[in-house]
C-alpha cells in the first residue's frame, strides 16, 4: 500500500509480554506523504476489554465509531477510548490532511481494565491540546504536558479507570526535570526521538522503551539533545490476561464470548 506508515512496535516484545496495566504501544510515523494518501487508514474493527488511546503528535484524523461518536485530532490532541463491553471503530486521515498532505505521526496505546470494568459501557473523551496542562521547567528547557493523573499540583484532564499517569515531555539539549512516580506504580518511557539521559547516567535513544523498577519515587530525565518522551505509569492489575487479537478479556471464555457478541451484532453498528 502506498504511503503506509512504518509502525515501531515497542510493546509487547519478545521479552515483554506487558507493563501492567499498559498492553500495547504502537509509534506510528512520522511519515511525510503527499496530499491524497492516508499513511494511517485503520478500517472498521471492533475493541472490548481495555481502551485503546491514540497520541496525535503531527497530522490530522477522524475517528468514527459504532456508538455514535465522531472525533477529529490534530497534532497535540489526544483520543481516549474506552472499548469497555464493545465498540467498532476506524482511523482514517482526516479530510484536511488528505487535502493537504503532510506529516502524520503518533502513539497508540492500549490500558489495560480490571475485570470489574471490562464490560463498562463505551466511552470516548476526545482531549483537544486545549486542555491538556502544559508548563515549562528549567529554564524553558523542558516542557511537560499532562493527559491523565498526577503531576506535582497539576492533573491530568483524562478519566481513567486504574490510577495512572500519561505524561508528554519535550525537551531541549541540556535541559532536566525530575518527574515523580508513586512507588507503587508501574513505569516505563517511550523516546519518540532524540537522546536522553536518566538518573544521571544511563543514556537512551529515539524509538526505545525504558523500563523503570519500581523503586524510589521518580527519575530525572535530561535531554542529551533536543528528544521527545511519552512517560507512562500506573497501578498494575493483578489479574490474568487473555488476549485474542482486538480482545483483551480474563478468560479464553469470555474471548470467545466477546468473538460472539460481535458477530451477533451487540457492539454496535458502524456505519459510515
Ligand atoms: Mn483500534
Amino acid at each position: 500500500m502506498m504511503g503506509k506508515t512504518a509502525i515501531k512496535q515497542a510493546l509487547p516484545d519478545a521479552k515483554l509480554e506487558q507493563i501492567s496495566p499498559f498492553l500495547l504501544l504502537h509509534h506510528f510515523g512520522p511519515t511525510k506523504v503527499a496530499p491524497g494518501n492516508d499513511p494511517l487508514g485503520v478500517g472498521p474493527h471492533p475493541h472490548r476489554g481495555f481502551e485503546p488511546i491514540t497520541f496525535l503528535y503531527q497530522g490530522g484524523i477522524r475517528h468514527k465509531d459504532s456508538r455514535g461518536n465522531e472525533g477529529f485530532l490534530s497534532g497535540g490532541d489526544v483520543q481516549w477510548m474506552t472499548a469497555g463491553l464493545g465498540i467498532i471503530h476506524s482511523e482514517y486521515a482526516s479530510k484536511e490532511f488528505l487535502q493537504e498532505g503532510g506529516t502524520m505521526e503518533g502513539i497508540q496505546l492500549w490500558v489495560n481494565l480490571p475485570s470489574t470494568d471490562k464490560m463498562a459501557q463505551p466511552a470516548y473523551q476526545d482531549i483537544k491540546r486545549e486542555r491538556i496542562p502544559s508548563w515549562t521547567e528549567d529554564q524553558g528547557r523542558v516542557t511537560h504536558r499532562l493527559v491523565a493523573g498526577q503531576f506535582a499540583d497539576k492533573q491530568g484532564p483524562a478519566r481513567t479507570f486504574t490510577p495512572l499517569m500519561a505524561l508528554q515531555t519535550e525537551l531541549e539539549a541540556g535541559g532536566e526535570t525530575f518527574v515523580p512516580i508513586p512507588s507503587t506504580f508501574n513505569a516505563f518511557l517511550y523516546i519518540l526521538g532524540g537522546e536522553v539521559e536518566i538518573n544521571g547516567d544511563q543514556h537512551f535513544f529515539g524509538e526505545m522503551l525504558v523500563q523503570f523498577g519500581n523503586s524510589g519515587d521518580g527519575f530525572t530525565l535530561k535531554g542529551v539533545s533536543a528528544a521527545q518522551v511519552l512517560v507512562l505509569a500506573g497501578e498494575p492489575i493483578h489479574e490474568p490476561v487473555a488476549q485474542w487479537g482486538p480482545y483483551v478479556m480474563n478468560t479464553q471464555t469470555e474471548l470467545l464470548e466477546a468473538m460472539r457478541d460481535y458477530q451477533m451484532g451487540k457492539m454496535g453498528v458502524y456505519i459510515e
